[in-house]
């Protein structure tokens, strides 16, 4: 049996994961289940999978856990420290699917014991690449990435050198707004930002698809996994989402990895792997799809595209403001106290502003000093936006 952890279990990512653990029970053992204000999915899914303890981001509701799980032998704890503490317990794989920077704390924890971890948080390599690489170096530990992309040019590396890889396309839908025209991006509301017209995502990440924060993130993330230079990743406009990434060689080969747009496909890549194994997934009839499409994307549109470049090429911290200025930005749209396309406009300010002030960004890449940077990025987030809004 293995053991397993899953951390943001109640998630779009964790629920597909839960998924396919289901399917074969008696295959794993499951330690730890986490989950934030989603109470009740998260004891069902400690009590039917007979986890050992179920944690909660949010302190207030350990009551209300402790409740959904009476009468079974799931402990109950509740916290951020406690969502560490539980990554500290030994499994072989854990699942990284936590939303936003709050999930790399756990991540690194889950790394220090050496295990296998499956990375959806593409936030946790944005704002601390190194110190996670670093710190699996350590440990002996395997980062498999989660992300389609991202396991897509993963599949297509297998076996090859990477000293012969020339280039790495990752592909994006363009999500919900790719048609629009760009003056009636300002108006976009919140519904019409969190539709996505291929997956099925959280919230947050369907509308940093719209927004293309996503792909900018995906870029660095490209980046960090793969050890290439930022000019050497390409972002490619491909409406259908089945064509997940492409690598280019030196002979001029290009490998694509083709599949539909479900995550248990990437998940289950990473729940197996080195293995393949029968996936729930839907086989893709290319005759009956017809053709594939593509376009180069128009940054004009996509800012956060010139923003990713800008960040990679200033290095240090700087992603750790990126993202922690880019959730903060998200925060505002989902409230209501920013426009859409102001979201770019406070993110490109936030690393101004924390350029100006120096040295936070030029830190050595340690966890206490991410987490600063990230609390000073979200202050100074949150001023431009109070700016904005006044
Ligand atoms: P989601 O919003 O559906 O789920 C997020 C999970 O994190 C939930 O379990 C929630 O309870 C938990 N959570 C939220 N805030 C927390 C906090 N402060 N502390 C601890 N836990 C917290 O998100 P998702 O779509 O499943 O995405 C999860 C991660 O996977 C994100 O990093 C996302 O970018 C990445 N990802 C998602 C998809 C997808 O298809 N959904 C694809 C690729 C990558
Ligand atoms: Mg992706």
């Amino acid at each position: 049996m293995r053991k397993v952890s899953i951390f943001g279990a109640t998630g779009s990512i964790g629920q597909n994961t839960i998924d396919l653990i289901k399917r074969a029970p008696q295959e794993y053992e499951v330690v730890a289940l986490t989950g934030a204000s989603n109470i009740k999915q998260l004891a069902t899914d400690a009590v039917a999978l007979k986890a050992q303890i179920a944690v909660t981001a949010d302190e207030t509701l350990l009551d209300d856990l402790r409740t959904a799980l009476q009468g079974s032998d799931v402990q109950a704890a509740a916290g951020a420290t406690a969502i560490v503490e539980a990554a500290h317990r030994p499994v072989d794989w854990v699942m990284s699917a936590i939303v936003g920077a709050a999930g790399l704390a756990p991540g690194l924890a889950a790394l220090a014991q050496g295990c296998t971890l499956a990375l959806a948080n593409k936030e946790s390599l944005v704002c601390a690449g190194g110190l996670l690489l670093d710190t699996a170096r350590a440990h002996g530990a395997k980062i498999l990435p989660v992300d389609s992309e991202h396991s897509a040019v993963f599949q297509a590396l297998v076996g090859e050198p990477m000293d012969a890889v020339e280039r790495i396309i990752i592909t994006a839908s363009g999500g919900a707004f790719r048609d629009w025209p760009i003056e009636d991006l300002e108006n976009a509301t919140l519904a019409q930002a969190s539709s996505h017209p291929n997956w099925d995502m959280g919230q947050r990440i369907t509308i940093d698809s719209a927004s293309m924060f996503n792909k900018a993130m995906e870029v660095i993330e490209t980046r960090e996994f793969f050890g290439v230079d930022p000019a050497q990743i390409e972002v490619l406009i491909h409406p259908q989402s089945m064509i997940h990434a492409l690598v280019g060689f030196n002979d001029g080969a290009l490998m694509a990895h083709v599949g539909p747009a479900d995550m248990r496909h990437a998940i289950g890549y990473a729940l197996h792997h080195p293995a393949r194994r029968h996936l729930p997934v839907e086989r893709l009839d290319l005759a009956a799809i017809g053709n594939f499409e593509f376009r180069a994307p128009d940054v004009s549109r996509w800012p956060a595209l010139r923003i990713a470049r800008e960040v990679m090429a200033r290095g240090g911290l700087a992603g750790a403001v990126f993202n922690a200025a880019k959730e903060t930005a998200l925060d505002g749209f989902i409230a209501g106290h920013l426009k859409f396309t102001q979201m770019a406009d406070v993110v490109s300010q936030c690393l101004e502003h924390m350029e100006a002030a120096g040295s936070h960004i030029d830190a050595t890449m340690t966890l206490d000093n991410v987490l600063q940077t990230d609390h000073l990025a979200r202050k100074a987030a949150q001023a431009v936006i109070t700016g904005k809004a006044g």
